[in-house]
C-alpha cells in the first residue's frame, strides 16, 4: 500500500528555440538553436473541477502550459527573457551579464528559463502546486527546480 510519498502528475512538450549567451567564453556566445523539452510536475490545484483520482487534469495542465510554449516555440529567448514584462522579476531574481555593447542583460541559460517557466506558470495560476520543472536543453542535459519542504 502507497500511504507515503507523493503523487504528482507531469506534462511534457517539445519546443524549437534559439539563443545565445552574451559575453560567454566559448561557442554559446555564438546564434544557435535546440529543440527544447519542457516537463512540469504538479501536485494538484489546477482551475478545473476536483475529480475523484485525479491529481491535475491533463487537460488542464495541457492548457494552463500552452501559453507558455506559445511563447517560447521558435523564439529567440534572448528577446523572451528580456521582454518588459519580466523586468520586475528579472531585476529581483536573476544575475545580470553585460553584453558585448555594455548593457545589462539576463542570458537564457536552461537555468534561468526554468526560473522564468515557474514565473509564468505562477503568475497565471498562483493555486497550481508545482513540484519540479525541468528545462531539457539536449538529450542529455537539463535544469532543474524542485519545490523546497
Ligand atoms: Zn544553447
Amino acid at each position: 500500500m502507497l500511504r507515503s510519498g507523493s503523487l504528482t502528475v507531469t506534462k511534457i512538450y517539445e519546443f524549437a528555440y534559439a539563443h545565445r549567451l552574451p559575453s560567454y567564453q566559448g561557442k554559446c556566445a555564438r546564434l544557435h538553436g535546440h529543440t527544447g523539452r519542457l516537463e512540469v510536475e504538479v501536485r494538484g490545484g489546477s482551475a478545473g473541477t476536483a475529480y475523484p483520482g485525479i491529481v491535475t487534469d491533463f487537460h488542464d495542465l495541457k492548457r494552463i502550459m500552452a501559453s507558455v510554449v506559445e511563447e517560447l516555440d521558435h523564439a529567440f529567448l534572448n528577446d523572451v527573457l528580456n521582454d518588459a514584462r519580466y523586468a520586475d522579476w528579472a531585476r529581483e531574481t536573476l544575475s545580470p551579464v553585460t553584453d558585448e555593447d555594455g548593457r545589462e542583460v539576463y542570458a537564457p541559460t536552461s537555468e534561468n528559463m526554468v526560473l522564468w517557466v515557474g514565473h509564468r506558470l505562477r503568475s497565471d495560476y498562483p493555486g497550481l502546486q508545482i513540484e519540479r520543472i525541468r528545462w531539457w536543453e539536449s538529450s542529455s542535459s537539463f535544469a532543474e527546480w524542485k519545490a523546497g519542504r
